[in-house]
């Protein structure tokens, strides 16, 4: 009896803890279900697990979402440079891949770029380029010249000098001091390090010594016109001998008297022209070692086999309508002196490949010009 007594006694009390506690229970799966639910909306749209963190602590989940996929918003939440004022901006401004991205747009931001020009100056730089560039005072003709798809921040100053100088319009400002035409030739060049079929070298862009192609094949003995071996790349040589038997369809014969030459065969030639016609001669006429086109093993000299000035031939004529079909262009025209830096050359040409040949030929450019617009990173 009075057990049953003590039972009735605690029974409601008991009741009502357990209602409490299964509400509060359920509430908080509730929250956590809505929790995981924010995280995983935000992460679909490609915010990392840190950003994630972020967002949800500033209570920034709903602007985020709003915003969608967005990777400078991604970045702007990752980053321990992360400033609330900002928040509209970055999500304005396009993302590039780079380090200090955020810290970099604050400062662009305090200077008083705009979002579209900071974007600008994000994709034409480094990360080292912007962040020195964001150091630096508010410049006047951005946009000018940072609008050519091949600009390069780092020659914002060399831009605004040359065009003080020669009043050229912006995109050919950029084009020629990117080719680093406010330098004297063979100053200060380039050292080509990073090598590959599309190799862009000039008076201003220097092979090491130590380069040479590992895929070097001989032509033919009867397609030389030398009494020594001829070397190029074997993709070369075999584009030549398809151009060849091209040309040979309409009876002609076109042979080869130079190819791959050496940076040690540069210096041998060098020495022979200034023991023979002195400095002044070899400064004008030979190139210097590293500087030869003939190191790539991607140039040809060609030759008639009948006529001994290539210019006169038959063959010249018609390697100037055809040799694009076969991925050779003439390298250094008549009418581009100023820009490829050569006299003109009737008998040099350069593999580049059918399609970059086609557009060279169509568009009536240099090979230099189409590096700097297309292919230099
Ligand atoms: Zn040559």
């Amino acid at each position: 009896m009075t057990q049953k007594k003590l039972k009735l006694k605690l029974k409601p009390k008991f009741k009502k803890i357990l209602l409490i506690i299964g509400i509060i229970l359920i509430l908080l799966l509730v929250l956590f279900g809505l929790y995981v639910n924010k995280r995983n909306a935000l992460s679909s749209l490609g915010y990392s697990d840190k950003a994630i963190d972020n967002i949800m602590k500033k209570f920034k989940t709903s602007y985020v979402e709003e915003q969608g996929e967005n990777k400078m918003l991604n970045a702007a939440f990752e980053s321990k440079d992360y400033q609330e004022d900002n928040l509209e901006n970055y999500a304005k401004i396009e993302y590039q891949d780079q380090e200090d991205i955020v810290k970099n747009v604050n400062a662009l931001l305090e200077k008083g770029y705009k979002t579209s020009e900071i974007s600008l100056i994000l994709s034409r730089g480094s990360n080292e380029d912007v962040t020195e560039f964001a150091k630096r005072e508010k410049v006047d003709y951005l946009e000018e010249f940072l609008s050519v798809d091949y600009a390069k921040l780092k020659n914002y100053d060399r831009y605004v000098a040359y065009q003080d100088l020669e009043n050229e319009d912006a995109e050919t400002t950029v084009l020629y001091v990117n080719l680093d035409f406010d330098k004297e030739d063979y100053v200060d060049p380039l050292e080509i390090t990073e090598f590959d079929q599309y190799v862009l070298v000039n008076k201003h862009r220097q092979l090491t010594e130590d380069y040479v192609p590992d895929d070097l094949v001989e032509f033919k003995e009867e397609d030389t016109k030398v009494d020594e071996t001829v070397e190029a790349t074997e993709e070369v040589v075999r584009a030549f001998e398809e151009m060849k038997a091209a040309a040979a369809k309409e009876g002609l014969t076109l042979m080869v008297n130079s190819g791959y030459r050496s940076y040690q065969d540069q210096e041998e030639i060098m020495q022979i022209y200034l023991d023979a016609y002195g400095q002044n001669y070899v400064d004008n006429y030979i190139a210097k070692p590293g500087f030869s086109e003939h190191q790539t093993a991607m140039s040809i000299d060609v030759a008639s086999a009948t006529v001994d000035t290539f210019v006169e031939s038959d063959e010249y004529s018609w390697m100037m309508d055809n040799a694009y079909l076969y991925g050779f262009i003439l390298r250094y025209p008549r009418s581009k002196e100023d820009i490829t830096g050569y006299k003109c050359e009737a008998w040099h040409y350069r593999y580049v490949g059918k399609e970059i040949a086609k557009y060279i030929k169509e568009n009536n450019i240099t090979y230099d010009e189409y590096y700097m617009m297309f292919l230099d990173k």
